[in-house]
């Protein structure tokens, strides 16, 4: 879905560029130029736009936020077999294994939104993912399977040693599944990278995690799409966005239906079902890190304590389309959004 959306942000910015003269004749410096591409990075595809003061600058921004992308996939998929997290999922019950900062933070992060999210968040979600591959298998696990698993999502069995630098799950067969929460953290740091390299402002846009920083050319904001969650290619609302992130969970990006039945790829740890009280949950925030852990436990949590939940967060804004189709906008994005 975000995929449109991207290339919405892509054709806005595209429109600005141009070079300036000053009208006595005298040629000022020329507008920053926007420079967009992209590519298919974790399972995704991945826009960077860059805004910079010339084009080789920018070009480099983009490449900087791409190559720091790609080293996360490295760290964080459970698509890698070499990656750390499938080295601390293969050691289950054997031992801890030592991780780089990014993915130590990752996982702590994500047992916060845990708890923030009263357990809809969880990361040791993984075998019950597996399970389901809603993508591929369009299998629907037996009650017994899903009820085997349920001793192995199980997130007091996750031990983040800060000082060791260790993460160890304590039962075989335990996984831990970052899907739900790295690419928000993904679009932090490319953001980072764009910026180390130069740039004066960009957005990183993994599918429906998007952060931005600075203003486009001519000094408006990033204006970003939300996808309605029913009707493909149409937008719920516009909303404009400086140094902040935005992410989107939804049941109609990943999905099978089967005897009127949609399943998709957001499971109720609970339940080790598809998580029923939501069809989107859109989550603006400072940093993608949090939209992206959040989007996930909320859609798990539901509107009312998920709506309590984002009032009760500063500089934490959601808006809630129910399993109904209604929508709640969180207080604080009442005046900020735009209906198409
Ligand atoms: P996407 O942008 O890929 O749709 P989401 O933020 O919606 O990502 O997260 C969905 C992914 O998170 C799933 O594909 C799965 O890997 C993982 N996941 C599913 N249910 C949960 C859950 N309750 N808690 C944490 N992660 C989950
Ligand atoms: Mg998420």
């Amino acid at each position: 879905m975000w995929r449109t959306l991207s290339h919405m942000v892509g054709s806005v910015l595209l429109g600005s560029v141009a070079l300036f003269v000053g009208c006595a004749g005298i040629p000022m410096q020329s507008e920053p130029v926007v420079v967009k591409r992209v590519q298919m990075q974790m399972g995704t595809l991945v826009s960077i736009t860059a805004v910079a003061g010339n084009e080789a600058v920018a070009h480099a921004a983009a490449t900087a936020g791409f190559a720091e992308i790609r080293r996360l996939e490295e760290l964080l998929s459970t698509w890698i077999s070499t990656s750390e997290l499938s080295r601390v999922n293969a050691s289950a019950g054997v031992k801890p294994i030592h991780v780089s900062m990014d993915t130590l933070m990752v996982v702590q992060r994500a047992m916060q939104a845990a708890e923030m999210t009263d357990g809809g968040f969880n990361i040791a979600i993984g075998p019950a993912v597996e399970a389901w591959n809603v993508m591929d298998g369009q299998r629907i696990p037996t009650r017994s399977e899903l009820d085997a698993l349920r001793p192995l999502v199980d997130l007091r069995a996750v031990h983040v040693d800060v000082r060791e630098q260790t993460i160890y799950l304590d039962k075989p067969g335990m996984r831990i599944d970052v899907g739900g929460i790295g690419k928000g953290y993904a679009a932090d740091q490319a953001v980072e990278a764009l910026r180390r390299a130069g740039a004066l402002a960009g957005v990183v846009a993994l599918s429906g995690d998007i952060k931005t920083f600075g203003r486009m050319p001519g000094g408006k904001m990033f204006p970003v799409g939300i996808q309605h969650p029913r009707n493909d290619g149409s937008v719920l609302a516009w909303i404009d966005l400086q140094d902040e992130a935005i992410s989107t969970a939804g049941d109609y990006e990943r999905f099978f239906e089967r005897d009127g039945v949609r399943y998709h790829h957001i499971l109720d740890p609970r339940t080790l079902q598809p998580a029923r009280s939501c069809q989107s949950v859109t989550v603006v925030a400072r940093e993608g890190i949090w939209a992206d852990g959040l989007d996930t436990g909320i859609f798990v949590m539901g509107v009312e304590s998920g709506m309590q939940l984002v009032e009760a967060l500063p500089e934490v804004e959601a808006i809630i389309v129910d399993f109904e189709g209604h929508v709640y906008v969180s207080s604080g994005l009442q005046d900020r959004i735009r209906k198409p």
